[in-house]
């Protein structure tokens, strides 16, 4: 069966459509500029990539471009699910969902939490129940996998209140590439997961860590939003919540600017000084001796390797250590300083398989003997397209 994966964001459409049997991508693609004049579809099929103007500019418009295109290939009747990543499903929901009536005012209810991306998510939604309504539509949410964290790692130290009337808690993101690389790594390790103890680490423009027992998340590092936790590309990570109105009253910066700068301008970018967010050019000014880059790629590294370790106080023993995203998957550089640091959980590098485990070659990276460090190339799109054929098959997910 095929299966249509759609990641809808304020003006972006990611595709892709996936043959879990045969274990393919149809087509993929990318719709962007949605709302502008200038709004195009990108596809990619059998090797080729066609861009397009899309008329009209909405979703309902890139759509009826996208199913325009499978209709070309004769791809259209065949597709049985379309699994919708969803940023926020708030305490609700502890799995993916069929998406009905019921579902789609829960998501909304959870619009609050996450008003720039769950508005988005469920106007997609909408527009392709509309285009492909023949189709089952599967919800699968980002935080859903951590919401098997405890409640000493869930809750902040508030007002009670604060929490009951109001959700202030940790919720966590990017849990369907944790889930995904943990089941991954164990394979790997040719052990179950039922038996492994993982830190799993997402280092991409964003960036979280989990500790994931058993194959359940019990910690991450990202919180009530995706700014929590560790330095990012342009998001600051922790800082004390005091900032907010110290800059306030020394800049005279209102809460919503201060909120940008630490989602804008922060993270390695302000560590830089502004040079950038991209870690490889970051990686390569550092390399020329640039200081601010030397620093961010620095501040990246000992944070990271901070909270992992903090992560084995979750776990108690760490089976392995696990990276994945742009940088986890190709920044060799990043992975050694972070796993130098690491030495404290037990592993020890192995300087030439990470030298090797980059550009898709994921495998172990630490000596033998040494608690194991690997890279995983994570797939999201998969993901979330196998957790929506379980749920149309009925199987828990
Ligand atoms: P993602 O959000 O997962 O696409 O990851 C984007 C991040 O991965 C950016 O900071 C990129 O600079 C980084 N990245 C991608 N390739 C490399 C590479 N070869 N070396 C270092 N960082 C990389």
């Amino acid at each position: 069966m095929s299966i249509l994966v759609l990641n809808c964001g304020s003006s972006s459409v990611k595709f892709a459509l996936l043959d879990l049997k045969a274990g393919t991508t149809h087509l993929s693609g990318l719709a962007e500029r949605l709302g502008a004049a200038e709004a195009s579809v990108t596809l990619r099929a059998a090797g080729q990539t066609s861009v397009q103007p899309i008329s009209g500019g909405s979703y309902a418009d890139a759509f009826a471009a996208i199913a325009a295109a499978l209709d070309k290939q004769g791809l259209r009747g065949g597709v049985r699910a379309v699994g919708h990543r969803v940023v926020h499903g708030g305490e609700r929901f502890h799995a993916p969902a069929f998406i009905n009536g019921e579902v789609l005012a829960a998501i909304r209810a959870c619009v609050p939490l996450a008003p720039l991306h769950n508005p988005a998510n469920l106007a997609g939604i909408e527009a392709a129940q509309a285009a492909f309504p023949e189709a089952a539509h599967v919800a699968v949410f980002d935080t859903a996998f951590h919401q098997t964290m405890p409640e000493v790692a869930y809750r902040y130290a508030v007002p009670e209140t604060w929490y009951r009337q109001h959700g202030v808690r940790r919720y966590g993101f990017h849990g369907t590439s944790h889930a995904y690389v943990a089941a991954e790594a164990a394979q790997l390790l040719g052990r179950p997961l039922s038996g492994l103890n993982l830190v799993t680490a997402h280092l991409g423009n964003g960036a979280s860590i989990a500790a994931v027992q058993g194959g359940r998340s019990i910690d991450t590092s990202m919180g009530l939003t995706p700014l929590e936790g560790l330095i990012m590309g342009t998001r600051s990570g922790d800082v004390d919540p005091g900032l907010h109105e110290f800059m306030a009253r020394q800049a005279g910066l209102s809460l919503t600017q201060v909120t940008a700068a630490l989602n804008q301008d922060s993270g390695l970018k302000g560590l830089s000084g502004g040079l950038g967010s991209d870690m490889r050019e970051l990686e390569a000014a550092a390399a020329e001796g640039h200081p601010g880059a030397r620093l961010a790629v620095a501040a990246f590294v000992y944070r990271l390797a901070k909270q992992m370790a903090g992560m084995a106080v979750a776990l108690g023993r760490v089976d392995a250590l696990v990276f994945t995203g742009g940088i986890g998957e190709n920044s060799a550089a990043v992975r050694a300083a972070a796993l130098e640091r690491l030495g404290v959980l037990g592993t020890r590098l192995d300087p030439q398989a990470n030298e090797q485990a980059v550009r898709g070659q994921g495998g172990l990276i630490s000596a033998p003997g040494s608690v194991p460090a690997l890279v995983v190339n994570t797939n999201e799109e998969l993901a979330i397209a196998r957790t929506a054929a379980q749920v149309l098959n009925g199987e828990e997910a």
